[in-house]
């Protein structure tokens, strides 16, 4: 059986009631197979980046899973599917955004799937969450690159 990694993963929402969609999304994840929900941050709100519409809520977590980084996104596309997302255009408002930020400290690169998420280290609405619940893996370097994007803790 493969062992179990601690996986990282980035939620965004921005339509509807998008403090609702990320709560439902932390249920789904935690009843996922084989994966047990270990952290879970606090809500952000951030102004759209490559995107448009209403302010975006974000939220970090962390699983222990013994899922494949493949596996786990195609779980995780399933839950996206669920929340209603639909992709009329690139980087359109989206209900619900699922990332894999990090697989344990895993490197991957294919046409589906690059771990660390490439943008992860440019992102504020990533880096504050993830500081809360694993301070560890965030630098003060990459928090002093990211300190005029505004993201605010709601709750
Ligand atoms: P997006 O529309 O921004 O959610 O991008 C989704 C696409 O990004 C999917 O087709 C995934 O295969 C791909 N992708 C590549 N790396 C990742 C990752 N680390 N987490 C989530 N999606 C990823």
């Amino acid at each position: 059986m493969r062992a179990s990694v601690v996986a990282t993963i980035g939620l965004g929402a921005n339509l509807g009631d998008a403090p609702a969609t990320v709560r439902a999304a932390f249920a789904a994840i935690a009843a996922l197979a084989q994966t047990d929900l270990l952290r879970t941050s606090s809500l952000y709100r951030s102004a759209p980046v490559d995107s448009s519409g209403p302010d975006y809520v974000n939220a970090v977590v962390q699983v222990r899973t013994t899922l494949s980084a493949p596996a786990l996104l195609a779980q995780l596309q399933t839950i996206e599917a669920a929340a209603g997302r639909e992709r009329p255009y690139r980087n359109a408002p989206r209900t619900l955004d699922l990332d894999v930020l990090l697989y344990g400290d895993a490197h991957m690169d294919s046409p589906t799937l690059t771990i660390p998420h490439p943008r992860m280290q440019q992102r504020a609405f990533v880096l504050l969450p993830l500081a809360e619940i694993a301070p560890q893996l965030v630098s003060a370097q990459a928090m002093a690159a990211v300190q005029d994007q505004v993201v605010q803790r709601t709750e």
